[in-house]
Order: C-alpha cells, then sequence, then structure tokens
C-alpha cells in the first residue's frame, strides 16, 4: 500500500561540525539558497564544490551553476579568494562558526545534478554542498525546508531523520561529506510506496507519473527484482542496508539512473510505467524493470565492492579505472538475466535483450580498435563525450562488459560445477564489499574453475578479437542466427529520419564510408539507371534501388550538392557472429534455443 514516510525524531540536533541549511526559495527562478556553517573553520578554510558526480564519469562542472558566494563570521563579511574554477579560500578565525552563503541554479532533469521548479525539487549533494576542506570525515548534518506558498510537498532520502515533520522537511544527517553527497533528494507532490524483503524496507517514489499508472504493480514486481538480488548475494542473509530508496522521475521522453549505496535516482518515459487495466508488460516496461534491477545490483557491484581507485573519491578531477568493463558490463549482464531469474520475462525475452547487446557490439568498428580496459580508462573522454565518431573510436563497456560476463559464466559452468553468481559472491566476500583489483577477479575464477582463464581474461578484457559468443552459446543449447541485415547496418550508418534524411554517423570501413558520405550530410536522393528519386527516408532508398548494385547518392553538404557512386551490397551472404567481417557493420543476429534443457540450466539458475 502507498505510505507516507516514515519519520522519525531520535537524534540530536545540534551542533556538528558542518551543518547546511538548504532553502528551495526562488522556484521560478530555480534558484536553491544554501548556508553552509562550519563550527571549527581552519584559519584560512577552503571550500570546493566536485567536479563530477560517482558513478558518472564526466567532468561535468557543477559549480558554473553557483552564484553569489559570501563569507561571514562574527557578524563581518569576510574576503574571499578565488583559488580555481571550484575551490575557494577564506580567511578567518578559528574561534567562531563560519558561515557561507550561496545560490544554486538547478534546471537539469538529468539524475545528475540538481531541478527546481514550481512542481519538484531534486538534488545530488555534489551540486548544492560545497565540501569543507578538512572536515570531510566528520559528521554533516543539513536542514531542508518546504518552499513557501505550496502545499502538499513532501521530502524523501536515504539520509538519516535527525528532526523531521510528517512530510519529510527537517534534519537529517550524513556520517561523512561522502554519505551527504551519495543521498540525493527528491521533493514535490510524489507517489509512494514500500516493501520489506529481508528486513530492509525499500521505499518506492514516482514523480510527475501519469494518473493511470499502477503503482501496485510497479510495487509487486520491484519487490520481486530485489528478493532476486538479495537472495544472488546472500542467500537467506540480510542485506547490507537497512532501507533503500528508489526515486523514479516520469518524463516525456527520457532515461538514465545513478546508483547510490542506499538509493538510486532513475528517469524513465511516463508511458514505459505500467498502466491499471493492461497486465500485458510492454517493451518499455521490460526497459525500466531492466533499469531498475542494474541500479539496485550496484548497491553491492560499485558501492561497496568498488574499483580501487576508487577507495576514496577525489573530487576536484577525473577518476580513472580499468574496471567499468566489470563494474558496469557485470552489472548490465546480469540486470536482464536476474529480469529472468525473478519470473518477470521469459526466455525468449532474455535472449532477444542478449541478442541485442551482442548486436551492438558487433555493429561497433571501435570494438576492434580498444579493448573494454582501455574504454572504461578512456570513459571521460570517449564513452561520456559521445560524438558522430564514437561507434569507430571506442567500445561500450557495458556492452561488451556484459558479453565478457556471459563468456566467463558460460565457460565456468561448462569447466567446473560453478558458476559467475559463485564468483561473483566469493569475489565480495574476498574483498570484503570493498575496494578490489582485476587481479582479485582472475583469483576467483582461476579458483572456480580449477585451472587459470588467465588467458582468456587477457584477450576478453585487453584484447579486440571478437568474443566466442557462437561456440560457448552453442555449447548450452543457444544458435546464433544471422539474420539479412537493414539498411543502416547494411551501409554502415546512423541516420536521423523527420523533415528529410540526415547523417549522424559513418561506420568505419563501411560502404557509405567508402562512398564518401559524412556526419552532417543531407541525402537528397539517388539515381539508379536513367532514374532519379528523391528519398526522405533510409528505408525508401531500398525501395528505389530494388536489386541495383550500385547507385548514386545526391548529398547536400555545407550549401553544395554532390553526386556520390554509392556500391549498394545485397542483404544475402550474413557472416557469422563468431568470425567478424571486414565490414563489422554488416552483423544482424538473433539467438533461438536448441536445446531447451541445457539453456534451461544457464537461464533459469
Ligand atoms: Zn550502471
Amino acid at each position: 500500500m502507498p505510505a507516507t514516510p516514515t519519520l522519525t525524531t531520535t537524534h540530536p540536533v545540534h551542533p556538528v561540525p558542518v551543518h547546511y541549511c538548504i532553502e528551495p526559495l526562488q522556484l521560478h527562478a530555480h534558484l536553491f539558497s544554501v548556508t553552509l556553517t562550519i563550527a571549527q573553520p581552519q584559519v584560512l578554510q577552503e571550500v570546493a564544490l566536485p567536479v563530477w558526480i560517482p558513478g558518472s564519469y564526466l567532468v561535468r562542472e557543477f559549480s558554473k551553476n553557483l552564484q553569489r558566494l559570501s563569507a561571514h563570521q562574527n557578524g563581518s563579511t569576510l574576503p574571499i579568494t578565488q583559488l580555481s574554477k571550484h575551490r575557494w579560500r577564506i580567511a578567518c578565525d578559528s574561534e567562531h562558526a563560519l558561515v557561507l552563503r550561496y545560490e544554486v541554479y538547478a534546471l537539469d532533469a538529468s539524475v545528475r545534478t540538481a531541478w527546481l521548479d514550481a512542481h519538484r525539487g531534486f538534488f545530488n549533494g555534489t551540486s548544492l554542498c560545497l565540501r569543507a576542506i578538512g572536515h570531510e570525515a566528520r559528521e554533516h548534518s543539513l536542514h531542508l525546508s518546504a518552499p513557501p506558498n505550496t502545499s502538499g510537498w513532501q521530502l524523501a532520502t536515504a539520509l538519516t531523520p535527525v528532526a523531521v515533520d510528517a512530510a519529510g522537511f527537517g534534519t537529517y544527517q550524513a556520517s561523512n561529506y561522502d554519505e551527504l553527497v551519495d543521498s540525493p533528494v527528491e521533493m514535490g507532490v510524489f507517489w509512494h510506496g514500500q516493501f520489506k524483503v529481508m528486513g530492509a524496507t525499500h521505499h518506492v517514489i514516482v514523480t510527475c507519473a501519469a494518473p493511470s499508472m499502477d503503482g501496485e504493480r510497479l510495487l509487486r514486481d520491484t519487490q520481486k527484482i530485489v528478493t532476486t538480488a538479495i537472495r544472488f548475494w546472500h542467500g537467506k542473509g540480510k542485506p547490507p542496508m537497512k532501507a533503500y530508496w528508489f526515486f523514479i522521475n516520469a518524463v516525456n521522453d527520457g532515461y538514465g539512473g545513478l546508483e547510490h549505496r542506499a538509493s538510486t535516482a532513475l528517469i524513465c518515459n511516463r508511458r514505459d510505467l505500467p498502466r491499471m487495466g493492461e497486465p500485458a508488460t510492454s517493451e518499455g516496461y521490460v526497459t525500466l524493470l531492466g533499469l531498475i534491477c542494474h541500479e539496485y545490483f550496484h548497491t553491492w557491484n560499485v558501492k561497496r565492492l568498488r574499483p580501487a581507485e576508487f577507495a576514496s573519491y577525489d573530487y576536484d578531477q577525473e577518476n580513472y579505472t580499468q574496471l567499468l568493463w566489470f563494474f558496469e558490463g557485470f552489472t548490465s549482464y546480469y540486470d536482464d538475466l536476474l529480469l529472468r531469474r525473478a519470473g518477470l520475462i521469459d526466455d525468449i525475452t532474455y535472449l532477444k535483450l542478449l541478442g541485442k547487446t551482442a548486436q551492438q557490439v558487433l555493429q561497433a568498428p571501435g570494438s576492434r580498435l580498444q579493448s573494454v580496459a582501455q574504454a572504461s580508462f578512456d570513459a571521460w573522454v570517449k564513452y561520456y563525450r559521445m560524438d558522430e565518431n564514437t561507434p569507430n573510436a571506442t567500445i561500450s563497456y557495458y556492452t561488451k562488459g556484459a558479453l565478457v560476463a556471459l563468456c566467463l559464466d558460460l565457460t565456468l559452468r561448462q569447466c567446473s560445477t560453478h558458476t559467475l553468481d559463485d564468483a561473483m559472491r566469493m569475489l565480495y566476500k574476498r574483498c570484503r564489499g570493498g575496494p578490489m583489483t582485476e587481479a582479485d577477479v582472475r583469483h576467483v575464477v582461476n579458483t572456480l574453475a580449477g585451472h587459470s582463464l588467465d588467458s582468456l581474461m587477457d584477450a576478453w578484457v585487453h584484447g579486440t578479437a571478437p568474443l566466442p559468443l557462437e561456440a560457448l552459446l552453442g555449447q548450452h543449447g543457444v544458435c546464433v542466427h544471422p539474420e539479412v541485415a537493414q539498411p543502416a547496418q547494411r551501409l554502415g550508418l546512423r541516420v536521423g529520419e523527420g523533415n528529410g534524411l540526415h547523417i549522424k554517423q559513418v561506420l568505419r570501413g563501411g560502404l557509405a564510408e567508402q562512398a564518401g558520405l559524412q556526419a552532417g550530410d543531407e541525402w537528397l536522393g539517388i539515381t539508379t539507371g536513367e532514374q532519379s528519386w528523391r528519398v526522405m527516408r533510409l528505408d525508401d532508398v531500398g525501395f528505389y534501388a530494388g536489386n541495383a548494385p550500385h547507385c548514386t547518392a545526391l548529398i547536400a553538404r555545407d550549401g553544395r550538392l554532390l553526386q556520390l557512386p554509392l556500391q549498394l551490397q545485397p542483404p544475402t551472404q550474413m557472416p557469422s557472429a563468431n568470425a567478424l567481417p571486414d565490414a563489422p557493420t554488416a552483423d544482424t543476429i538473433s539467438l533461438r534455443i536448441t536445446d531447451p534443457a541445457r539453456a534451461s540450466t544457464w537461464l533459469a539458475s
């Protein structure tokens, strides 16, 4: 049943070493007002705003939204020295509390920053909370007030309540700065449901959903995911957190999630939420359930088990690791597999999702250029800065990492009585749910296999050769079936349609590249034989070209018209998934069960 947040008054209120007072005062200007009080400042006290948020590997420069910073002590205003784009220093005395006041502009609908308007407020501490340098390990508290002239607003966060009202506004505490900024805050009028699994209360908050949302179903299905994940990691034992919060922001068009230790912020299409009176599971709802499962699995895999380089976050700069293939890729492997095990999708749907992942890797020329370990390290400048060259320059450590997990799971199942599940649990135990290295992964898989899998790990994680998907899946009763490629794959193109046919990406080694098409071109028409045709969609090319082996493409580029001879490869003779052809863009595959008994030992357990 939906319920209002459970609220308590159990802890002393003040004083704490670092205290923030956050007021959503100017809704139409999208400005949070923040007052930071440092009880015992240093004589030269520095403060800084993070340049990135853990879990999202891009320097985002949150300080660009900070304004009107002022410093006060004992009734006087103090001068501030700005040291860099995100760091300031205040000369003060250490006998009196130092008070800093500032505003933060908040109108980013993503899960990574902050939002404030007349309907909703949301923030991560990395956007709103200046870090009091030297005080990070001490207790932090946060007072959150409701905006003026609004009614019905509630507040929810995984932070520990100290003294809060029935709607959730009041004072919260965190044991240090890391916990503070790892606990996003949601406020507004929202739907709230909850359930308990193994003693841990799980809250589901949904903002801006349509009235047709079937909240009870969402709650039921989320509970199945939570139960399956806790069983995965702990068997019949308890999870590491007493409470957990899912914050789901429903929008017209959006998708994403960010993991935290005791909560996750998600963004989904409003139409992907389950609807009352519609028992069927839509494709969009499967996508949302996969996202919920992915972020929840991160509770163990990246928020507790985490790269040794993330043992202590450096908020001032990029934090490099080669291990995102493990933390994002293995989480991606399990996000869909656990949906299958939770009974939320069937084998066919699961294999469809897996086939899509495999196809994305096969169709990315960058898979021949970068290993997943390199792609992890380069995430800050490649995967998180996508452009027209991204598929040629890098490989997604999500999709290829998921396939490495699949290959490792199927290999362990083939050569031992163990599975990747056993490896994950053994790793969690070995590293005490904390920092780990690739050597730890190798140690557990080699131990479980009974012999060294190092050469396979070298090839799959640090190499660029295709993964042995066809052979391994075949051993487990699933065949990889090549299919006729769609025009985009056949030509090696990614296009935008609507208001004409626009070239977004040209894939390395494909027919479009050979013809000289480039990103930014508008494809106006084709000429085959004596006739010329206007094309508005990529489908029109095949429609008008028929079986012609080549055509002339009429292209508009920077105000000029170009005629480019283009080969049109017939949609046959698709290569197998195991042997990448010269043009990896041509692969289209589907996965089919050939031996149900064998397949079910992998898919169902
Ligand atoms: Zn993730």
